[in-house]
């Protein structure tokens, strides 16, 4: 018997079967086809391959053992770029294919297709770029179907050649026959090329005229080991590049760029460079080497390695990796780190159009590193850092968008949320994807305003989104508000405005797919609240279609509205009044009087205590801002969240003695009063008190108002889960002490992952509770 079964388990096993397989997930522009090609020639199997709007489909015949081998492999190592979401398969009676071949591409009309995000040079290219003998050596357009660029050159789907921006260059011999062959690793790489055919690299001079040189590269790192200042063209803009080891060099470009202090980004040759300069942990490394290749906060080493004009007051550096082949060329000959900022004049939009970067960056540039591959789409640098072991972006861009996010539902109509003001990015959601565009930027600016609209145009073509819905903030003002009212009128679409700090909670629960109310706490810079206050220290029972505000930081005045922003001793000036009252004036004065004119505090003054635009805030954000003023940290500020990372700079992660506070609990709601914690602290800058110790109470402080609120919260409503999001928690040691203290006292809590934590996440929010506002209305 024993024998028997095993007999009829083998003939089972070698029956010859054909299966029909679905694959969805980032599967085309990534090599998937010529993978599925060889792994099927690899088990002996029949059948073939081919592109449709939904992702790849596969008739594999052969085996039946074979084809569960094969499956495997799919699943255990597919190409590097790959996102597998979903393999399905059905079985059928076998039809008798002779070989597997690769078909041509099947067009389905209204399906979304994913698109993969730009990504660094992969390790074969590189061998290659570096290879006397391979026929690419030093090529600067180097690349393969596992790396290159995908985002930036896409002009129109499906993706091929003629479809990019590479189309205007006809492939040599040599890179047709690779393209052709299944078993190359170029095969139906779009943007494949060699130095006889592809894309070529040039030097202008800040006029654009052509400045005659054998290698252009290397003329290019002399002018940059000479002091000079260079303009780079790179994957999605302009980067400015300089030699960032002379504070002088450093300190030119930041005069031409009008860049007073905001920290430059840097790109160094390798690991070892980097560990020169900075502290580098296991997850930092790894996420430096990530084919994403974003720029990493690291923590410097020490104060005067490097000039510190690169970030003044901050004890971090961003630093990434070179990503494009013509990165890697031009930094091995220069072999100094440099600065690698992008190319533009203080906040303005990142220069990638070629006579655009010409005519605004002119006035910076000694010269231009420039090539003719054209960018279709502007993509700055994404920003990351690690949080907890684990990676959190602040921009959320190059190598990440427009990677779809996957959502924990289907959605049955086609969303569209513009954002926020500041950091915008917008959003499509689509079936059970949240496609998230790379950073816009502030929409103060036109050009970023003109770049949101393209934006939207360019993503609801090449994915296919038809918007049914319309979503964005609630604030009147927002430039993308008007913008989501006149789309919504032009298209007779219904527009559903969404409070911010609720768009800030539901988009970290729609990235973990959370259904159930949590506790959220939302403490952000500011965001107009229901009661057309400016809110910024929420919390909320919150779920990602409905929330309550439970609880907040108490209001005061923010004298002058916007412009308190920017002048943090607005805010000082603000608390000083609610404490003290009338008798402040003198000692606002004694603790003010570097920062700000007396004639300018008392035109202040008079602002708050008549209440003449002023409007009432509890941001939280505004705290940070007032005690970085009362201690003389920052009193006006030069790039957003200033004052408040010059605090945090301040600050040791050190567990201390807090600051009073305290609850009022109105009607099962809490207001925190936080005026007693800030006179505390004025006390002590009086008696004389160490600033970094005051800074160290004040973050320890806040934390554990964000504990004491929870944990009331919990009492009341029972729950245990705590979402956090908001710009606040950017700030690493307040995220730190949170979760420590959150985690002790037995809350689960959630992190952004996915999305950064400031307003560049919100879209994603705004989407997923306009969808169920509108669809899900039970
Ligand atoms: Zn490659
Ligand atoms: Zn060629």
């Amino acid at each position: 018997m024993v024998e028997n079964s095993k007999v009829l388990l083998r003939k089972e096993k070698e029956k010859i079967v054909r299966f029909h397989i679905t694959v969805k997930g980032i599967v085309q522009g990534v090599g998937f086809r010529p993978f599925i090609y060889n792994l099927a020639r690899t088990h002996s199997l029949s059948g073939y391959v081919l592109n449709n709007t939904r992702g790849v489909d596969i008739e594999v015949e052969g085996k039946r053992e074979d084809i569960e081998l094969f499956l495997e492999d799919i699943r255990i190592k597919p190409p590097p770029l790959a996102v597998i979401e979903e393999v399905s398969r059905e079985e059928f009676p076998p039809v008798g294919y002779r070989k597997f071949e690769i078909k041509s591409s099947r067009k389905d009309e209204d399906k979304f297709l994913p698109i993969s995000p730009d990504i660094s040079i992969c390790d074969d290219c590189l061998k290659e770029l570096f290879d006397p003998h391979d026929r690419r050596y030093l090529y600067p357009f180097i690349n393969c179907t596992n790396c290159g660029p995908r985002f930036t050159i896409i002009k129109d789907i499906p993706y091929d050649r003629q479809r990019t921006t590479m189309s205007s260059f006809k492939m040599c011999r040599d890179c047709e026959l690779e393209y052709h062959d299944p078993s190359n690793r170029r095969f139906h790489a779009q943007p494949n090329a060699c130095w006889k055919c592809g894309p070529s690299v040039k030097l202008l001079d800040e006029e654009g005229k052509r400045i005659k040189a054998d290698d252009p590269i290397q003329t290019a790192a002399e002018f940059i080991r000479d002091g000079k200042i260079l303009a780079v063209k790179g994957i999605g803009g302009y980067h400015l590049a300089c030699d960032a080891t002379k504070p002088q060099v450093v300190s030119k470009l930041r005069e031409k760029k009008n860049r007073v202090d905001k920290p430059f980004a840097l790109m160094m040759l390798n690991m070892e460079q980097i560990k020169k300069f900075c502290e580098v942990s296991c997850e930092e490394e790894r996420l430096l080497l990530s084919p994403r290749r974003p720029i990493v906060l690291l923590k410097r080493k020490s104060e005067d390695s490097l000039p510190r004009e690169i970030a003044p007051g901050n004890k971090y550096l961003g630093v990434m990796l070179p990503y494009t082949p013509l990165h890697y060329l031009l930094l091995k000959k220069v072999n100094l780190p440099l600065i690698m900022t992008s190319g533009n004049i203080s906040e303005e939009p990142i220069a990638y159009k070629d006579e655009d970067a010409l005519c605004r960056l002119n006035k910076i540039a000694d010269a231009f590193l420039v090539h003719n591959r054209e960018i279709q789409i502007r993509v700055d640098d994404s920003v990351s850092r690690i949080v907890e072991g684990k990676p959190m972006l602040i921009r959320r861009s190059r190598g990440y968008a427009p990677q779809p996010v996957k959502l924990g539902f289907e959605a049955k109509k086609c969303v569209l949320a513009v954002g926020g003001h500041l950091k915008n990015t917008f959003c499509f959601l689509k079936g059970n994807h949240a496609i998230i565009s790379h950073h816009i930027g502030d929409l103060e600016n036109l050009d970023a305003l003109s770049s949101l609209e393209e934006g939207i145009e360019h993503y609801r073509k090449i994915f296919y989104c038809e918007p049914q819905i319309i979503a964005c903030d609630m604030h009147p003002n927002y430039a993308s508000t008007s913008l989501a009212e006149e789309y919504a009128r032009k298209n007779s679409l219904p527009l559903i405005p969404i409070q911010h700090h609720h768009a800030h909670i539901a988009s970290l629960l729609a990235e973990k797919h959370i259904n159930e109310k949590v506790i959220g706490v939302a403490f952000d810079g500011s965001g107009l609240g229901n009661d057309k206050r400016i809110w910024g220290g929420e919390f909320l029972v919150a779920n990602q279609k409905e929330f309550e505000r439970v609880a907040h930081l108490r209001y005061v005045r923010l004298p002058g509205g916007e412009a308190a922003i920017k002048e943090p001793w607005r805010m000082a000036l603000s608390y000083l009044y609610e404490i003290y009252g009338d008798e402040y004036e003198k000692l606002a004065w004694k603790i003010l009087f570097h920062q700000v004119k007396f004639e300018k505090m008392s035109v202040v003054q008079n602002l708050i205590k008549k209440g003449i635009n002023s409007p009432l805030t509890s941001s939280a954000g505004r705290l940070f801002d007032a005690v970085s003023s009362i201690l003389g940290i920052r009193g006006k500020i030069n790039y957003e969240g200033q004052a408040a990372i010059e605090l945090e700079m301040l600050a040791r992660d050190k567990k201390e003695k807090f600051y009073p506070f305290e609850v009022i609990e109105k009607e099962k709601k809490f207001i925190v009063d936080t005026l007693p914690l800030v006179s505390a602290l004025i006390e002590e800058l009086i008696k004389g008190e160490d600033l970094q110790l005051i800074a160290t109470r004040f973050h320890w402080t806040v934390s554990q108002i964000i504990l004491r609120v929870c944990q009331l919260i919990r009492d009341y409503q029972g729950l245990n889960q705590v979402a956090l999001s908001g710009g606040v928690f950017q700030n690493s040691l307040i995220l730190k002490q949170v979760v420590y203290l959150l985690t002790s006292s037995g809350f689960k809590v959630f992190l952004h992952s996915i999305l950064p934590p400031n307003d560049g996440g919100i879209c994603l929010g705004q989407a997923v509770v306009a969808y169920n506002k509108m669809v899900n209305s039970s």
